[in-house]
């Protein structure tokens, strides 16, 4: 079958994002052309990403971003993405919820570099790319319990994001992970730290993104009580030492 034509992409793109309840406007649809164009220029000096064909782009980066509103609503919610790489979740899904606090965190410098260029073109507000580990990112002051949503992409397996991402969750929110098919076993085996670091499996919403058969699950986490004031441990622990 030949390769789609980019109009045939972009409506697939928007019939997707209406499947999630997303509408997207003009400057949306804009910003992720201007999107797509920066990355792969980008990319050619700096490995942001391993997927860089128009179609591909449009449906494993942007769609599966903001397949995220199939489970949560990201009306002007706080939103931390930790290990955000080139941008995923946290940009697509500031472009298609403006009224979304986001901070993009990240380990490697120049990333963050990227971004910050990528979200001034973009000309996107009340979004910042800060450089760090999460791990240390959590002692600074105002961080820790203070978001309503905290996502994050391909980092680690799900006893380590627990540990990464649960700190910055404020009681009452929710962290969500972006996982493959084969989540049950991970999930087993993250039970223990989920809830010594005050969480509640909420919700593993499984499906395949529209008119594909990429398949997708997020794992719906609610914070439910405080996270004890050790985690997250010091950086490269939680993944040296997983709590099991
Ligand atoms: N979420 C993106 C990138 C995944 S690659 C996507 O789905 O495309 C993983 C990224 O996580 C890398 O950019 C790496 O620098 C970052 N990372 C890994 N461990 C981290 C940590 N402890 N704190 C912050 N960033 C981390």
């Amino acid at each position: 079958m030949a390769a789609p034509t980019r109009k045939e992409s972009i409506e697939k793109m928007q019939r997707a994002m209406e499947s999630f309840g997303i509408v997207l406007e003009d400057t949306m649809l804009k910003q992720f052309m201007q999107y797509y164009e920066v990355l792969v220029q980008t990319n050619k000096v700096m490995n942001l990403t391993a997927i860089t064909e128009f179609d591909e782009v449009l449906m494993k980066h942007f769609v599966d971003s903001v397949s995220l509103a199939k489970v949560v609503s990201c009306k002007g919610q706080s939103i931390l993405d930790i290990g955000t790489g080139a941008g995923f979740p946290g940009v697509p899904l500031k472009i298609v919820f403006p009224s979304a606090r986001v901070t993009l965190l990240d380990a490697l410098q120049k990333r963050v570099s990227f971004l910050q260029t990528l979200t001034g073109d973009l000309q996107l507000e009340d979004i910042r790319a800060v450089h760090g580990r999460a791990e240390e990112f959590a002692a600074v002051p105002g961080e820790r319990e203070s978001y309503d949503l905290v996502v994050s992409r391909a980092v680690s397996g799900l006893p380590v994001l627990a540990e990464l991402m649960l700190p910055f969750v404020a009681v009452g929110g929710k962290m969500i992970a972006y996982k493959s098919a084969e989540v049950l076993e991970e999930l087993e085996s993250a039970q223990r730290a989920i809830e010594l670091l005050g969480g509640k499996v909420e919700n593993v919403e499984s499906f395949s993104l529209p008119e594909s058969d990429i398949r997708r699950v997020l794992v719906v986490i609610s914070k439910v009580k405080n996270t004890p004031g050790k985690y997250p441990r010091r950086p490269g622990i939680p993944e040296k030492k997983p709590i099991l």
